[in-house]
């Protein structure tokens, strides 16, 4: 596993550019980019990029936020807790994972060092600009009828840092980057409820909003 002094990760958060995405019909060839850029920090210390999977076709996109510890490890996005929870609630809501295209905000997973463990930190404004490009692109290439935002972090990079998914969240909106988008919250965050009772009532309340983008994507 990589080291960096914090020195050195400062001194890098402000150097950043557009990612350069290839002029691709290919997904599979936009993956492979993605796996050589270097346009922020944050490369440095993932283990390798997290590209979208899914089918080209798909009608919906789900975004989340970023690669988690066990999605940088394997390369594929919402393959940890966070995203075993989310195929149940898929499955729950009547769409089938296989059809749906998943990817995240930003490509590369942002930790910190706590004693052995990577612990997540959200990426910030920056890192968020840096990677955009290659959400437009998997958006231009897929078309989805709707894009599903999992969570603040994917909502506000969409329409901006006052959006609050408490407000919004479930319904049917317009923006700039896809036509028509719902937010609801990352699943990561009913894995945090502090007890039962209202483990089961985010969870009823996400597997609502996913069926009512499965209705909106139709
Ligand atoms: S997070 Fe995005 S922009 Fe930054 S290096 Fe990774 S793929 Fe490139």
């Amino acid at each position: 596993m990589k080291k960096l002094s914090a020195k050195i990760q400062d001194d890098d958060a402000d150097d950043w550019k557009p990612a350069p995405v290839p002029d691709t019909s290919s997904l599979a060839a936009l993956a492979k980019a993605a796996r050589s850029c270097t346009a922020c920090h944050l490369y440095k210390r993932a283990t390798q990029s997290v590209f979208g999977e899914g089918p080209k076709r798909a009608r919906l996109i789900l975004l989340g936020e970023q690669p988690g510890d066990q999605e940088d490890l394997a390369g594929k996005p919402f393959v940890g807790p966070a995203g075993k929870l989310l195929d149940r609630a898929l499955e729950e809501a009547g769409i089938n994972r296989d059809e749906v295209y998943v990817t995240n905000t930003v490509k590369h997973f942002k930790w910190e060092p706590r004693g052995k463990r990577r612990i997540h930190q959200k990426p910030n404004s920056r890192e968020i600009a840096a990677c955009r490009p290659w959400l437009e692109a998997e958006l231009r290439l897929v078309r989805p009828k709707l894009l599903v935002c999992l969570g603040a972090t994917a909502a506000q990079s969409i329409f901006g840092p006052s959006f609050r998914v408490t407000r919004e969240r479930g319904k049917v909106l317009e923006s700039e980057i896809a036509p028509r988008v719902l937010a609801t919250v990352h699943p990561s965050s009913l894995l945090r409820q502090p007890d039962e009772e209202s483990r089961q009532r985010e969870y009823a309340h996400f597997v609502a909003d996913l069926r009512a983008a499965l209705k909106a994507s139709r």
